[in-house]
């Protein structure tokens, strides 16, 4: 009855499958919620970092409105990145950004290129602001079709969006391919959420100066061992970072979320010895998956592996995991109907998992 008052294209999308709060599902279950094992959304199982922690702790503005400029943390992402102050716009989560991308560029007619399997956020968002979009399937190995990409841009896609790292698989685009879709007429925006755990693989956050058409985002979330306060970063070229800060809600980073920031960039050298650590853990992980029969993991870069369920029902696992309280994420989309994906853990939670995935190998 009331659907006269909703616009066309959101009537059309379909509602969003929201997660299991941990503390529901630990109610549900009657298990502790300190005894579930969370590898289900890529957060850092070590936590916030304790400057962050502390800063928390001693917060006494939180009754003032925050900075819409949040200018102490992007001064401090400027000298930490080595980027001008002017190109940095900071939102709520790179989710944030997405949107205010979204925002910026769609509407009816206009084209976007999304690469699934990958991040699903980049389709419901790109349905949220009405666009058309064009889908450029991955290759079975998760490789960008790039011909099909020039294509698609012929075809008036102003817009791209690619994970770097990929979720869910954790692959890595090939820098040669980077710079021949970078040479494109089209707006390219380079997701980094994992990048800090892909050893080796240079950011493109210093390209975005020699380009108008690179955005590359960042986030707190999984490195930084911040996702609950929701804090991300772009780097823009400075006409766009100008005209986001235009659209954005003023007050869109909490006060919480831009002290937990600047304390987290005190603690950069813990953060990445935890980081050290999980790439440690996902090379001793991928060694043991290996040797299970019925599994087969890919290759990642990130701190996920994506698995490829070659004798059995991946949705049986997720649900045999849940009943032992590790919860992991099950697929069943195109191209992904049999896998799972497993975020790393500390050692212990991964030697739990290993545990329970050896007994249920048939
Ligand atoms: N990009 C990718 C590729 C992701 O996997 C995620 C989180 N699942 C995000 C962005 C969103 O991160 P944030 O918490 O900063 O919104």
């Amino acid at each position: 009855m009331g659907d006269k008052f909703i616009k066309d294209h959101i009537q059309r999308i379909k509602p969003y499958e929201p997660v299991i709060p941990i503390d529901v599902l630990s109610n549900e279950l009657g298990i502790p919620v300190d005894q579930l094992i969370k590898l289900d959304a890529n957060e850092n199982p070590y936590g916030m970092p304790p400057t962050a922690q502390k800063n928390l702790g001693n917060l006494l503005l939180g009754h003032i409105y925050p900075d819409p400029e949040a200018r102490y943390l992007k001064e401090r992402l400027a000298e930490v990145l080595g980027i001008p102050f002017s190109n940095i716009v900071v939102g709520a989560g790179s989710d944030e950004l997405i949107d205010l991308i979204m925002r910026m560029t769609g509407g009816p007619g206009e084209k976007v290129i999304n690469c699934p399997p990958t991040f699903g956020f980049y389709k419901a968002n790109a349905q949220v602001n009405n666009f058309d979009v064009i889908e450029v399937r991955r290759k079975p190995d998760f490789s960008l079709d790039f011909p099909e990409i020039e294509k698609a841009v012929e075809e008036g896609a102003k817009l791209i969006f690619l994970a770097n790292p990929n979720n869910p698989d954790g692959s890595l685009i090939p820098l040669r391919v980077l710079n021949q879709i970078l040479s494109l007429p089209t707006l390219v925006v380079i997701d980094e959420a994992y990048i800090e755990f892909a050893q080796g693989y240079p950011s493109l956050v210093p390209e975005v100066l020699q380009r108008d058409n690179l955005i590359v985002l960042r986030t707190f979330s999984k490195w930084g061992g911040l996702a609950g306060l929701r804090l991300g970063y772009g780097i823009f070229p400075e006409a766009l970072a100008r005209a986001i800060m235009k659209i954005k809600q003023p007050y869109n980073v909490s006060v919480s979320a831009s002290q937990a920031g600047l304390g987290a960039l005190e603690d950069l050298d813990l953060l990445n010895e935890r980081a050290n650590k999980m790439i440690l853990e996902r090379e001793r992980l991928m060694e043991r998956l290996k040797s299970l029969d019925y599994l087969s993991p890919y290759p990642t870069n990130t701190n996920f592996i994506l698995i490829k369920v070659i004798d059995g029902d991946a949705y049986q696992i997720q649900q045999a995991l849940i009943e032992r309280g590790i919860l992991i994420r099950y697929f069943n989309t195109p191209g992904l109907d049999d896998h799972i994906r497993i975020s790393i853990g500390k050692p212990e939670d991964n030697n739990q998992l290993l545990a329970a995935l050896e007994d249920l190998q048939p």
